[in-house]
């Protein structure tokens, strides 16, 4: 069988964002003799590769916010081409019903190594794919939904990625970044986040897993044979949950400097100090807000401002570079709630604070939060924007806050600023060149500050070109 994998992983601010979850599929789908493709989503060229390879499976990962623009796409594609349209990632796991959705065939739920391969195996095989596991079908007769898998519980059994995907892009090939993940899962139960949902989907199954230290190890040498490794970005949710696996990891790790996330309230003088041990030159941690009711209550971050200052106060001592994540516009917060997470961004004095508007996606704790207070403003998740653009809810101070959001790391970066804020968070006409102010300071701070290279003059091209042509 041959499959094309649709996804956008060129980005302006990264040069690349590696799909890993893509990689993993195509590593399983080449071990089982597939053959496998992927092309960025810009029509001209799309339409010439679906011509030359001919696939049996048009592939998507989606993610809620950019759901739209691939359904629209794939329509578009159904009409000129005859292929078999799935649909994955989180946006597929959280809204299978998607599959009524005119060209959606398949949509799969969860984790999809085994099942993709199972698929494309029975359609090879002519068998009856509609039994595939994990999969939603759309058929003459109504929709088909098959039970989940189980997950596998052991991730040491899981293919390495297939990087090779990408080898043909040389923007790709001759990045000095790659991602790679250690585990998958999340103990924690933030109202705003999926991750409550996808553990409830697999009751009684071990949900939170890691890999063993010497498997990581293993995927970061391969890739360091094979390309030009500076910089390793481990994308766990929270890579400090297990002392111990840290402690081996920091043992063996051969100090390829690294950026990770870990959650303040697991950070200790020991973590740190492994952290340094490593190599970590940046870490990524949520204060969300500075205030303990719309932390702990309305984000369920069970978490205290003392944890966080303390786990800022740990970084700064051990010379770790640090982003912080936070969240304005919240459900029942006003607009002194979000200059409370300034002012706590102030005293932690991140490298960079990354802000967002809260976009309360369905089915989230978040989301009933917001109905039971009757603040939605729009319930179509079709109309969710981008959670770095505007806010979905009625709340007080809304423009304010937009412009607080665009002004916020500057200031950040500036205190002096601080006692100005009011003032020019009222400036409400002067939305568009805080905007502006934002979208250079962002990029400048992640390539300068976070994961600090000097950028060499294809990198230089290369996002210029981005950043003219997306
Ligand atoms: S810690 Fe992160 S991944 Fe885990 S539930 Fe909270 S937001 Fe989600």
């Amino acid at each position: 069988m041959k499959i094309l994998f649709i996804n956008k992983f060129l980005d302006k601010h990264t040069i690349y964002r590696t799909p890993l979850g893509i990689l993993y599929l195509s590593a399983a789908l080449k071990k089982a003799g597939h053959q496998v493709f992927i092309c960025e989503p810009k029509r001209e060229i799309l339409a010439k590769k679906i011509k030359e390879i001919a696939p049996d499976i048009v592939a998507y990962s989606l993610r809620t916010g950019f759901h739209r623009y691939y359904l629209d796409l794939n329509r578009e594609l159904k009409k000129r081409f005859q292929f078999l349209s799935v649909f994955g990632g989180p946006h597929a796991t959280f809204f299978p019903e998607m599959i009524k959705e005119d060209g959606v065939d398949a949509v799969g739920l969860g984790e999809c190594e085994s099942s993709l391969v199972d698929l494309a195996n029975r359609l090879e095989r002519k068998k009856n794919y509609l039994e595939t596991k994990n999969f939603w079908f759309k058929t003459d007769a109504g929709i088909v939904k098959n039970p989940l898998e189980k997950l596998e519980p052991d991730l040491d059994k899981i293919l390495f990625p297939d990087r090779a995907l990408l080898d043909s892009f040389k923007e790709v090939r001759l990045s000095r970044i790659h991602n790679l993940i250690t585990s998958r899962g999340c103990p924690y139960n933030c109202s705003y986040c999926f991750n409550r949902q996808l553990k409830q989907m697999y009751p009684g199954e071990k949900y939170v897993r890691r890999r063993s230290v010497d498997n990581v190890i293993g995927e970061v040498k391969q890739i360091a044979e094979k390309y030009n490794l500076e910089r390793v970005h481990f994308e766990d949710d929270t890579f400090n949950i297990d002392k111990d696996w840290l402690s081996e990891f920091a043992a063996k790790y051969p100090k390829i400097p690294f950026k990770c996330n870990i959650r303040g309230n697991l950070a200790d003088e020991e973590t740190a100090r492994l952290l340094k041990k490593a190599n970590c030159i940046s870490v990524t941690f949520a204060i969300e807000a500075g205030n303990d009711r719309i932390r702990n209550k309305i984000l369920q971050r069970n978490m205290t401002k003392e944890q966080i200052i303390n786990c800022a106060w740990l970084l700064k001592k051990y010379r770790i570079r640090f982003i912080t994540e936070n969240i304005l516009a919240n459900p029942t917060s006003a607009l002194s709630d979000d200059i409370e997470t300034l002012d706590l961004n102030l005293i932690c004095q991140p490298d960079y604070p990354t802000v967002s508007l809260l976009q309360p996606y369905p089915k989230t704790e978040i989301f009933k939060i917001a109905l039971a207070n009757n603040q939605f403003e729009k319930e179509d998740i079709d109309k969710i924007e981008s959670f770095f653009k505007n806010s979905a809810l009625k709340i007080p101070n809304k423009e304010e806050r937009v412009n607080l959001q665009r002004l916020f790391a500057i200031v950040v970066a500036f205190p002096f600023l601080r006692r100005f804020i009011y003032f020019l968070i009222h400036r409400k006409r002067l939305t568009l060149f805080y905007g502006l102010l934002y979208s250079i300071w962002r990029p400048y701070c992640l390539v300068t500050k976070i994961m600090p290279h000097r950028l060499t003059p294809k990198e230089i091209f290369w996002l210029a070109r981005r950043y003219l042509t997306d």
